[in-house]
């Protein structure tokens, strides 16, 4: 009983918030929609009190009808028909701003809700809810217009006999109560039979896997004895199937017969009475008829409205999830920029579902220097960086930025102070330039094309059909990694942020590309604290410090120089790998730890990469 109020209440909740939210702004259509249902509603109905009158007038004088009769018939039609035709054109109009608006408000829930939420909660669902949550809305309305006509329908019956009414219903409950509590049985039996079957199918394509075993251990008995068990009682539900299946039919007809018996009497007795006439009679039926459709369709209404409710509960979960990530106050002004200088101290994080992708995290990042972080796939380096734009939020232990910690920026502040340049870079529809200038709100033409320039990007962009201002249809990306990636570094240098977070491409680009690239990415991460997700041996010779990870654990950390000295992982494995002998020097400086190593455990250099994440 508790279950059901709690069903109901939520029901109500469900709806009314619907309601409250994103229908009443729509009540001047939703007005006139309930005006048109009225007008359906009356003219059904009123279609069974002029069978009525029709047929009253023919006793009289049929040449009379023969006028108003098709006229009436026809208007009444008409009124329904058009009314109808009206009525569902403005409630879809409203449905479908609604469904426009939920799909928008969704979006930019999933679009800002925290990192941490979104791949915990797959919002595969995004439209199948909202198209739930839409169909169950018409129901209800087409229940109400449903209701609306049983309501006039039954006035109309009234209004003819109330007493044949009533018994009417009765007789109606009679014959098809039986029915119905008969096809509730008939489809439990069908279920039970199904599952029945399942178990079967499974105790003997089980005992046949495992033969070997039943024969070893001298099953064969038992295996049979349970097989029989299934048979049995499989036989047992498909004779009852039977029974109660095919007592469906003289059911009805037993029944429909006592109930058209005593609607006879009934009606004979009325009339002997006087109560009513045999146009009145035929009015009943009619409306009868008329109410049939509209209580069938009742059913199928409840059933929509209660798929909806769990639809809207994962809406509504969804719109009031808020954010984990909070936002702190302080702010950098364009004028005063951070200084670049970071700091992890005993940082642990654990992404939603328990993985602790950091361990003890200890580490200063000084301005205006480069770190590349290297260490085998899955180590944590990008959870580094997610953590630095505080995408997520350290589980514990403390980030912090020029001596204060992250959470106490403005994230939107924060993130300003931050460029990253990745593997993929996303493009929005809109112009190239469109896309370039996605990196500083403020930027004019001018300011983009000298990024593009710099980024290396200008060649390619000019040589587009229409050059920047070339449409790019996010569906039907045509740019290259290496030209992705280059708009990207235009983004990041329009952006001037103190912070660089670079994950360098593991594909090998060609020889001209990684050379315009390498040169922009250069001049872009001057003067700037460079953190580098390491794939090049020249990336990570270059660096000012190698902060070596792996399974979520700094293992080392100083210059080239230092860790070959100390003799840790790092150095082990680049002697192992690296053959440094002057001649060789120069070869292996242009050897890319993802190029060409032959997929082979024996070849050191593919194992030192495979440490190495690359
Ligand atoms: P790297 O960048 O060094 O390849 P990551 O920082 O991407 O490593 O991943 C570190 C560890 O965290 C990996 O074991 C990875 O499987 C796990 N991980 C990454 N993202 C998620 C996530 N969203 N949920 C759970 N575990 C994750």
């Amino acid at each position: 009983m508790a279950k059901k109020n709690q069903k109901i209440m939520t029901a109500r909740y469900a709806y009314s918030r619907l309601w409250r939210d994103w229908l009443k702004e729509h009540y001047v259509t939703l007005g006139f929609t309930f005006i048109l249902m009225i007008i359906v509603a009356i003219s059904a109905a009123g279609y069974a009190k002029f069978i009525q009158i029709i047929i009253s007038a023919f006793e009289v004088s049929s040449v009379t009808v023969i006028w108003w009769g098709p006229l009436g018939i026809i208007s009444l039609a008409l009124a329904k028909g058009l009314s109808q035709y009206f009525q569902i054109i403005l409630q879809n109009s409203v449905l479908s701003r609604m469904q426009a608006n939920l799909q928008s408000k969704m979006f930019s829930c999933l679009v800002n809700m925290d990192l941490a939420n979104l791949l915990a909660e797959a919002p595969a669902a995004f439209s199948a809810d909202i198209e739930l949550a839409r169909a169950s809305t018409t129901a209800i309305l087409g229940s109400i217009t449903a209701i609306l006509t049983i309501f006039a329908t039954f006035a109309v019956m009234l209004s003819i006999d109330w007493a044949l009414t009533i018994s009417l219903i009765f007789i109606f409950l009679f014959a098809f109560g039986p029915v119905g509590i008969v096809g509730a049985k008939v489809r439990k039996i069908s279920v039970d039979t199904q599952k029945e079957i399942a178990s079967m199918t499974e105790t003997v394509n089980e005992g046949l896997a495992g033969i070997r075993m039943v024969r070893t251990y001298r099953l064969e008995k038992k295996l049979t004895e349970s097989a029989n068990a299934t048979f049995e009682r499989l036989f047992k539900l498909r004779i009852d199937l039977t029974k109660w299946q095919s007592s469906v039919s003289p059911l009805m007809e037993i029944l429909g017969a006592i109930a058209i018996g005593a609607l006879l009497l009934l009606v004979a007795l009325r009339m002997k009475s006087g109560a009513v006439d045999l146009a009145g009679f035929i009015g009943l039926l009619t409306a009868l008829g008329v109410a049939t459709n509209p209580a069938r369709k009742l059913g199928a209404s409840y059933a929509a409205a209660l798929q909806g409710i769990a639809a809207l509960e994962r809406i509504y979960q969804l719109f009031d999830t808020p954010n984990k990530i909070k936002d702190g106050n302080f702010e950098f002004s364009p004028e005063k920029k951070s200084e670049g200088h970071l700091k992890f101290d005993n940082v642990n994080f654990l992404y939603p579902d328990g993985y602790q992708a950091l361990h003890d995290i200890n580490l200063e990042i000084k301005a205006g220097k480069s770190y590349a972080f290297v260490g085998r796939s899955g180590a944590g380096k990008s959870t580094i960086f997610n953590l630095l734009s505080r995408l997520f939020d350290a589980s514990n232990g403390v980030i912090s930025l020029d001596g204060r910690s992250l959470s106490d920026y403005k994230i939107s502040s924060l993130r300003d102070q931050i460029s990253v340049v990745g593997q993929d870079s996303i493009l929005l529809t809109g112009t190239v330039l469109d896309n370039i200038g996605f990196g500083r709100d403020s930027a004019s033409r001018e300011d983009c094309l000298i990024a593009a320039k710099a980024a290396a990007a200008d060649i390619f962009i000019s040589n587009l059909e229409n050059g920047y201002d070339t449409k790019i249809d996010p569906s039907k990306i045509k740019f290259s990694g290496g030209e992705q990636q280059r708009l990207s570094i235009a983004r990041a240098i329009l952006r001037d942020a103190p912070i660089l977070l670079l994950d360098e491409p593991t594909s090998a680009l060609d020889a001209q590309s990684e050379n315009q690239i390498r040169k922009a990415l250069d001049e872009l991460s001057k003067n700037r604290t460079t953190l580098i997700i390491a794939h090049r041996l020249s990336t990570i010779l270059d660096a000012d410090q190698i902060v070596v990870m792996d399974k979520g654990r700094i293992v080392d950390q100083g210059t080239h120089k230092e860790l070959l000295e100390r003799g840790g992982i790092y150095s082990e494995l680049f002697n192992l790998q690296f053959d440094l002998s002057p001649q060789n020097k120069n070869e292996n400086r242009k050897k890319s730890f993802s190029g060409s190593n032959k997929n082979n455990w024996t070849n050191p250099l593919f194992r030192l990469s495979k440490y190495l994440g690359l």
